[in-house]
């Protein structure tokens, strides 16, 4: 811990430890605490810390080759990785645009799609869609198409005017009782359908969470949703973007968590478990037939940062994928995903404050309620969640609470996302450490 500090923390009145090292699931701080990184951070360390593999790859490629501006070269790293990654995906080829983190993967996005519709002539294209409750990274571009109110509001004035938010796909919350999933699917994407109608001819492109991460808490779509939206996109001329930046790479269980949809999405954006963690790295793939307009059409991508593809990134990013499919750990995150709901029902399912559990592969979440019955969450001013965070911390415990989950103000839930090596011993470790932590937060009122 540092007395003083010349960093402009994100908080300016928390006391955070000082992390000294890393090693598979746990983080130790410099007074020699131990924490269960239960949730990768925010759902980054895939692989968990100091693999040996991925610092090999980074240590070879630094000895190589560091830093070549793309405007000049490509590099063997970038182009393995980009050959990779359009493999991995269904529904390829893929084209790959390098960033260095989600949010500029989801600029990419907005920006790229926009020049796609002008280069068809589409000109008068200019409104983005994207849902209430998401989050898609925090620059201007892609703050104004995440709809997470209590991220947005400081900035309301100045984002960008054309968005149009509809309703999100959340089952727990918005699903009436006598509806099936196919039926509220319906009318979840029907929310869509009607602003694209109130908009015709503006589209440019839909962005969504393919499962919903950090602001609902690990909420996956009912079945048929985005059969609906993709065909919605389609018929009005807009560009599906899938936000994988926190639920692909495996993370639900599949290489990208759109593959359980049976759609494929225009545009994929990828960050967090990309770079495992070990290098700052996000990605928008595209598909070849998109590039390929652009190719014949202007000939130049209208967009770009000094980082894009940087070699060691790269580097690191491609092993990733090799360690990923060499130790099957895909697979392992289904199974292990299934392992934790599993003792998370064991542990909660008659918790009187515990309203559901839910998420995908390990992808995972609580919610917090007052009442089971009526749903009602805590009051927002009790912040639950951030006590919960608090205290999971106290207990040798990272994961990743959040609040405004019912309504966008009140409500709170827990995110977990361990790494896919976790082991079912750490899986109980952590169950007890969060329960604890749960427990002493609502009981400190
Ligand atoms: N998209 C999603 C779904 C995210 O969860 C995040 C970050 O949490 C982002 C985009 C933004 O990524 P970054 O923080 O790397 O800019």
């Amino acid at each position: 811990m540092h007395q003083t500090s010349r960093i402009l923390h994100r908080s300016l009145s928390t006391a955070y430890p000082t992390a000294v090292s890393a090693a598979g699931c746990y983080i130790r701080d410099s007074a020699g605490k131990q924490y269960l990184d239960a949730s990768s951070g925010i759902a980054v360390s895939c692989l968990g810390h100091s693999h040996p593999r991925m610092l090999d790859a980074i240590k070879r490629q630094m000895e190589r080759l560091q830093f070549a501006h793309t405007s000049f070269f490509t590099s063997d790293a970038a182009e393995e990785l980009a050959e990779t990654l359009s493999k991995s995906a269904a529904g390829g080829p893929w084209r790959v645009f390098f960033v260095s983190g989600g949010s500029e993967a989801t600029e990419a996005a907005l920006k790229l799609s926009r020049q796609l519709q002008v280069e068809r002539g589409e000109l008068k294209r200019d409104c983005f869609f994207s849902r209430w409750y998401s989050y898609h990274g925090n620059t201007l571009g892609a703050l104004s198409v995440s709809g997470n109110r209590g991220r947005r509001t400081l900035y309301e004035p100045i984002l960008v005017g054309t968005v149009r938010l509809v309703e999100p796909c959340f089952a727990y919350r918005h699903k009436h009782t006598s509806e099936s999933d196919g039926e509220y699917g319906a009318r979840a994407a029907l929310s869509l359908a009607q602003a694209m109608g109130e908009h015709q001819g503006r589209g440019i492109s839909f962005i969504a969470e393919t499962v919903v991460g950090a602001t609902l808490g690990a909420v996956p779509p009912v079945r048929g949703y985005f059969k609906s939206v993709r065909e919605t996109c389609s018929l009005n001329g807009a560009f599906m973007i899938a936000d994988e930046v926190m639920c692909g790479i495996g993370r639900c269980g599949s290489q990208f968590a759109f593959e359980a949809e049976g759609i494929v999405p225009d545009m994929i954006t990828l960050a967090k478990g990309l770079g495992a963690g070990y290098l700052p790295i996000g990605a928008l793939m595209v598909k070849e037939t998109l590039a390929e307009e652009i190719r014949r059409g202007s000939g130049a991508v209208q967009h770009g940062h000094t980082y894009v593809g940087h070699s060691i990134a790269a580097a690191a990013a491609l092993e990733v994928q090799k360690v990923i499919a060499e130790e099957r750990l895909v697979e392992r995150a289904r199974l292990k995903g299934d392992e934790l709901q599993r003792r998370l029902r064991e542990r909660f399912q008659n918790h009187p404050h515990i309203g559901d559990i839910r998420g995908r592969g390990l992808l995972v979440a609580l919610e917090l309620v007052a009442d089971r019955r009526s749903k009602t969450p805590f009051p927002a001013e009790r912040r639950l969640w951030a006590k919960i965070k608090a205290l999971a911390l106290e207990e040798g415990l990272i994961c990743y609470p959040g609040g405004g989950t019912a309504d966008g103000i009140a409500g709170d839930h827990v995110l977990l996302a361990p790494p896919y090596i976790v082991s079912d011993g750490e899986l109980d470790e952590m169950v007890d450490k969060l329960s604890r932590a749960i427990d002493r937060a609502i009981d400190a009122g």
